[in-house]
């Protein structure tokens, strides 16, 4: 396993393939600063005797320990441990952790590969090469971004029915040594931080459209690739230092005809099992968010909670409803990824054929308990955002900036009429209503937003998992048999 600073040194070693408003960007640019803070945040806790436990895992490959970013889930208690990791890791910055993204795509790509393999017409060896990746992936401690999420261009026509094709990623040549593809992923958190991008396919694919069933990993820093990179930071500030410096990005990665060795490629065509990946790293990325969101949801509990009590007006009907609120929605959203992971078996949902096995006999969590705990708390983001604005009061919008809060002049004079609270001594007051700014108020919010409703896929995707998986028939012999109806056929 490597430390925060092995990490960090890499990353100074690699290639300038970033963009940023104009400028090729260094990994360790200022600007990263705070995304590399939290992403030095796994590597600690991998390290750390109090969480040891928890953030690594034994890889079933080698049998060595390595981080449990990294881990191919064996056993239900793994998935229980991603999940409980992931909502740990959250807790320590109220916000995304960073790391997921690899674990997800990883998981999905070891099912995937070892199915695509029997193909007889498999382009190579696919999972042998992703055992040889993975091995290094664990070994090597690498972080992992994952692209799954094409452009898509005209939202209502699929890939191959494009205007133009390169709205998805796709093939454009094979060749002896490898694969030459084009097209752009886009939104792709901590690309620009990470080692290695892991590429998935956005969405079911049919006959046709085999140039479209594509998994590989290409290094961040690739010459064949550009990332075009948008970051979210805070404000700098002198007197009121935060517990924590962080900061995230998400990057457009453009393959502009980038070479693909074949031993980097791990789906070359096979459409079926390209949606199975679609579809795979979707269901693993939406278990981890069973984790994240209610770590959130815990941050803005804790946030509702300590502006209720600057207020004075903690003990309100109206406060403890709303607070009621967001504990539902949190340990809902965590209850349902606890069953998720409960029910895990190494089976995936096949339209038409229910729950099939699936792969070398990793786990993967349940779907309609994933995807329900996913929509049920992605979907209210911005409801908390309006409880925080119910209980906060207008002060945070215009709260006077840091250096007018340490002028001399003015100091004393805010320091009197910002107090809320005698109890609660005023620059304690000061820090807790500028870290609310920095969650709800600042330059990065409303990314931070979207990518909490959007992340892992919008609401309606779930909706859609959900009522394809569910056994709707059967809640209609419910009905038939309690209505005296005539009982369904079955198998018809
Ligand atoms: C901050 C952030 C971080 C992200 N990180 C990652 C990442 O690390 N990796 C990654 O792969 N992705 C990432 N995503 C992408 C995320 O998964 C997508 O935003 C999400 O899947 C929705 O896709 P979209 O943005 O293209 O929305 P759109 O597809 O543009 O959706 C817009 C609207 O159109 C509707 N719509 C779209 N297509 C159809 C259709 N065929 N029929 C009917 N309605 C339709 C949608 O339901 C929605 O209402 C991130 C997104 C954000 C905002």
């Amino acid at each position: 396993m490597r430390t925060r600073s092995q990490y960090i040194e890499r990353l100074g070693k690699m290639n300038r393939n970033l963009y940023f408003n104009g400028q090729k960007l260094d990994r360790l640019d200022e600007l990263q600063e705070g995304a590399i803070n939290v992403m030095g945040l796994t590597f600690d806790a991998a390290w750390d005797p109090a969480s040891k436990d928890l953030c690594t895992a034994t890889s079933h490959i080698t049998g060595e320990t390595i981080n449990r970013f990294n881990h191919i889930h064996q056993n239900i208690e793994d998935l229980h441990k991603k999940q409980d990791m992931t909502r740990f890791m959250c807790n320590k910055v109220g916000q995304c952790i960073q790391r997921c993204m690899g674990v997800d795509a990883a998981n999905a790509i070891h099912a995937v590969s070892y199915e695509a393999q029997k193909s007889p017409k498999a382009k190579t060896t696919y999972h042998d090469n992703w055992l040889k990746w993975l091995e290094r992936f664990q070994t090597e401690d690498l972080v992992a971004s994952c692209a799954q999420t094409d452009v898509k261009g005209e939202r209502l026509k699929r890939p191959s029915e494009q205007t133009d094709p390169d709205m998805y990623v796709h093939v454009v040549e094979e060749r002896s040594d490898g694969i030459i593809v084009r097209g752009a992923k886009v939104h792709i958190s901590e690309a620009s931080i990470s080692d290695e991008i892991l590429v998935v396919p956005n969405r079911a694919l049919k006959k046709g459209e085999e140039a479209y069933a594509l998994c590989f990993a290409v290094p961040s820093d690739y010459e064949g690739i550009k990332q075009v990179v948008h970051l979210h930071r805070n404000r700098k500030r002198d007197h009121f230092q935060r517990g924590i410096e962080y900061g995230y990005t998400d990057s457009y990665i453009i393959f502009d005809d980038c070479f693909v060795p074949w031993e980097r490629v791990f789906l070359c065509g096979e459409t079926q099992h390209g949606g199975i990946a679609a579809l795979l790293f979707a269901l693993f990325h939406r278990h981890s968010y069973s984790g994240c969101k209610p770590a959130m949801l815990d941050y803005v509990i804790g946030m509702g909670a300590l502006a209720a009590e600057i207020n004075g007006i903690e003990k309100t009907p109206h406060v403890r409803e709303l607070l009621s609120k967001l504990i539902m929605t949190g340990e809902l959203g965590y209850a349902a990824g606890y069953t998720a992971s409960d029910l895990g078996k190494p089976e995936v949902y096949m339209p038409g054929m229910g729950l099939v096995p699936y792969g070398p006999g990793s786990y993967i969590p349940n779907s309609i308990y994933a995807n329900v705990g996913r929509c049920l708390s992605g979907e209210a983001v911005f409801h908390e955002q309006e409880i925080l604005c119910n209980i906060a009061g207008g002060m945070p919008a215009t709260f006077p900036y840091e250096k007018d809060l340490t002028h001399p002049d003015t100091k004393h004079l805010l320091e009197k009429y910002l107090n809320r609270n005698p109890k609660i001594p005023i620059e304690e007051q000061i820090k807790f209503w500028m870290n609310f700014i920095d969650f709800g108020l600042s330059g990065s919010t409303g990314s931070m937003q979207y990518g909490a409703y959007h992340g892992g896929g919008s609401p309606i995707m779930e909706q859609i998992a959900i009522t394809s998986q569910y056994d709707l028939e059967a809640k209609k012999d419910i009905v038939r048999a309690i209505a005296g109806m005539t009982p369904r056929l079955k198998n018809k």
